[in-house]
């Protein structure tokens, strides 16, 4: 049974150093989310509001639920990579093409599992699809969380 390609272009220190990373993020998106469903669950405890009262707290469960589903896909990515780690020799490698995915990449994305030219690709369907919904604006909405 012949594998995937190995990895040759990450040494042991920058492997480790990404799934660190990894990690690091789980527990972190993970704890945020925790965090964020008991905040929701104080909210609901309220009586004798008025109607714009509940009309604010809509809007604000409904930006936090839309933000919520956006940590949970990250998540999910994160989890995906873990697996990909713990599981495969691919992870460092592009799913599209299996070209190497440089270390500085990984380093700023360590969820990357494109190669910067399939990535590109990708985004240009994605932006016919979707209008531009990118997903370097999505790496900006999880640093701003980083740093709150
Ligand atoms: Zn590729």
């Amino acid at each position: 049974m012949s594998k995937s390609k190995k990895i040759t272009h990450l040494n042991k220190k920058q492997y480790k150093f990404l799934e660190d990373k990894v990690l690091a993020e789980i527990e972190r998106i993970e704890n945020k989310l925790a965090t964020d469903k008991t905040h929701l669950e104080l909210n609901k405890d309220s009586s004798g509001r008025d109607e714009v009262d509940s009309a604010n707290d809509d809007i604000l469960k409904h930006t936090e639920l839309r933000f919520q589903t956006r940590e949970t896909l990250y998540l999910k990515k994160l989890k995906k990579t873990r697996r990909l780690m713990l599981e495969t020799d691919e992870y460092g490698l592009c799913q599209d093409c299996g070209s190497e995915i440089g270390f500085q990449r990984l380093q700023a994305r360590p969820t990357s599992d494109m190669c910067i030219a399939c990535k590109e690709e990708s985004e240009r369907d994605e932006f016919q699809n979707f209008h531009g919904r990118k997903s370097k604006s999505l790496g900006q909405q999880i640093n701003l969380v980083g740093r709150a």
